[in-house]
């Protein structure tokens, strides 16, 4: 919010077209969304809609006309460059609307962008959990959700779109260790009175291969997220390997394509270690997208830790022209 209103003022006063003009910074700054469209009505995660169709429209236009906008491929003839703003788009998960909302847009504004996917979520569509959560408690029918012993004090169900009773319930999870969190959703689904999601829940929700061939045909980059999107640095280093040849094979069978970039679930610096990169270079990975913000520049550049600014809801237009101009304070 901080951020927003600083934005805010940066903009109405003139300086950061200033600033803009001037071209202060040299680097890449990586936004990262996760889904297009509208999040109000649905009773998924709200949290992964990064921009209405709208919003993405003018920020992708920003950057065609303000940015120089780059892929993966173009990346290892930037880092020589000590001149240069350049901006990349990456989408993480793989929901459809990126197929359905935001390729069309791409394509009309002549914008290549990379796709990050969990091929387990491609081959076998079901909830990832927190948009399973968010539906287990938009569609529970009692006014408080008893979660003891997991929550002390029930979580009251008092709002129109139970927006805060899912923060909640997300919280928990996010929380506990790898073993608990199957018994976990198993006890939501019963508090809640919804069960858990079963299978076809989930059958519009991912992208299928043939889109993603589709997007690979029209210019977009598909990269790698695993296969079923866990925090790597959390798991063995023999499941770390699974987790990530497993992806890069499917991307190869389906795509015809090696995988050359990914990103880590999560991807705060807590979420992939050393194992990971090791794993990520026997992959013959080039480029692994992080997730916690900023920018990079070319003299402190790590192949394996491109850092990723989140595109939400809330990043207003003055917030959005903000980060590109001044990334460094806004990125
Ligand atoms: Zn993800």
């Amino acid at each position: 919010m901080k951020k927003a209103i600083a934005a805010d003022l940066f903009e109405r006063t003139g300086l950061r077209r200033l600033l803009h003009g001037a071209g202060r910074w040299r680097g890449l700054v990586v936004l990262n969304y996760h889904r297009i469209g509208q999040a109000a009505g649905t009773p998924y995660d709200h949290g992964l809609w990064s921009a209405s169709a709208e919003a993405f429209a003018g920020q992708m236009r920003f950057l065609r006309r303000h940015m120089d906008l780059v892929d993966p491929a173009d990346l290892a003839q930037l880092r020589g460059r000590s001149r240069g703003r350049y901006a990349m788009v990456t989408f993480d998960d793989g929901y459809r609307d990126n197929y359905e909302s935001a390729l069309p847009i791409l394509r009309s504004e002549g914008v290549r962008a990379t796709f990050f996917v969990a091929t387990g979520f491609i081959d076998r569509p079901s909830l990832p959990w927190w948009d399973e959560i968010a539906w287990m408690v938009r569609s529970c029918r009692q006014p408080r959700l008893d979660l003891r012993p997991w929550l002390e004090r029930p979580v009251e169900m008092d709002e129109p779109d139970r927006e805060r009773a899912v923060r909640s319930v997300l919280r928990i999870y996010k929380g506990l260790p790898g073993e608990r969190l199957g018994d976990f959703l198993d006890a939501v689904g019963t508090a809640t009175g919804s069960g858990r999601a079963g299978p076809g829940h989930a059958d519009r929700f991912w992208m299928t291969w043939e889109m993603l061939r589709d997007m690979r045909d029209a210019g977009m980059t598909i990269g790698g997220h695993t296969v079923s999107h866990p925090v790597l640095a959390n798991m063995s280093t023999a499941r770390q390997r699974e987790e990530i040849l497993q992806c890069g094979q499917r991307l190869k069978e389906e795509l015809l394509q090696p995988m050359e970039c990914f990103s880590y679930p999560v991807g705060n610096p807590a979420a992939f270690d050393e194992r990971t990169r090791a794993v990520l270079a026997e992959a013959g990975v080039r480029w692994g997208f992080s997730y916690y913000g900023g920018c990079r520049r070319f003299d402190d550049w790590d192949p394996y830790d491109i850092r990723r600014v989140a595109v939400e809801t809330e990043t207003t237009g003055p917030w959005f022209r903000s980060i590109m101009t001044l990334p460094a304070v806004f990125a």
